[in-house]
């Protein structure tokens, strides 16, 4: 008798023991610049409520019986009090203020042997400024959902060779902060979505390469770069873990790696703050 009373607990430490380590991701919140802040809203008995920073509408998702926002705060925020609306309209609505704690990120030097790269040419300088525009629209892209999936699965097997957030200077030269995480792998190794969601954009950017965007609903946004080759087109659906291309070294690249990058908000966020418990010694990317 005891025995068939413990079969179950048994059966489901088992199934549990048995998850690929990836399944068990979990967002880890941590409100700095450049991270993702959660916040309270009440209880999901009432009807959603809206939220904005600056006019940017932030994600709000039902959590055990409560409403919750995730805010991605920006890189550039300087600690202290960061100020929301909440309202239907981003002018309008009651302030509702979140304490932003400090966070320092390394400094790196990176030196490139083609110049081309680092010094533009008048035509290149204005094909990145397109991208430029093209991308930053891209990730203001909300679409509405009632359920975001935020615990993601690793997007690519290999080892964690740069962080969000580091402050790069390109021979010499200061460049904008790592937007994603790096994960260096060999070329042809798959790459996954981390959640579920549909193609966004796929395009071939000078800096980024052969890249693919993926929309996961209200305002989580993925974006996968310097691909070899990309399986997916524009409106494709795609679950979870879903193959999308393979790593490669198109664009800017010193070798083969996956630069992730992770979007809230409109804002680029840490994207290791996704996979705390997935991590392992290779992506733990805790400060
Ligand atoms: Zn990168």
């Amino acid at each position: 008798m005891t025995l068939r009373r413990r079969f179950p607990r048994l059966a489901l430490l088992l199934a549990l023991l048995c998850l690929p380590p990836a399944l068990r991701a979990q967002l880890h919140p941590l409100a700095v610049p450049g991270g993702v802040a959660r916040l309270e809203l009440g209880p999901d008995t009432a009807a959603r409520p809206q939220l904005w920073l600056g006019d940017q509408p932030v994600t709000v998702l039902a959590r055990q019986g409560r409403w919750q926002a995730l805010v991605g705060i920006p890189l550039d925020t300087p600690a202290g009090t960061l100020i929301l609306r909440q309202g239907p309209r981003p002018d309008q609505g009651s302030p509702l203020a979140l304490r932003v704690e400090p966070r320092q990120y390394p400094v790196q030097n990176l030196r490139l042997k083609n110049k081309g790269q680092v010094e533009l040419s008048p035509e290149n300088e204005a094909r990145v400024a397109r991208e430029h525009e093209e991308i930053a629209r891209l990730k203001r892209h909300w679409r509405d959902t009632p359920y975001v999936d935020t615990d993601f699965v690793r997007p690519a097997a290999g080892r964690l060779s740069g962080r969000f957030g580091v402050r790069r200077f390109f021979n010499g030269q200061p460049r904008a902060p790592h937007s994603g995480l790096d994960i260096a792998a060999a070329r042809g190794t798959p790459v996954r979505t981390v959640s579920g969601g549909q193609v966004l954009a796929v395009a071939d950017y000078f800096f980024n390469g052969h890249s693919v965007f993926i929309d996961h609903g209200q305002g989580l946004i993925s974006l996968y770069c310097h691909l070899d080759g990309i399986d997916v087109h524009p409106g494709q659906w795609l679950e979870k873990g879903a193959p999308i291309g393979t790593v490669g070294s198109t664009g800017r690249s010193t070798g083969p790696h996956l630069h992730w990058t992770m979007v809230l908000n409109g804002t680029n966020v840490d994207p290791a703050l996704f996979l705390h418990q997935s991590a392992g010694t290779s992506l733990d990317t805790r400060p």
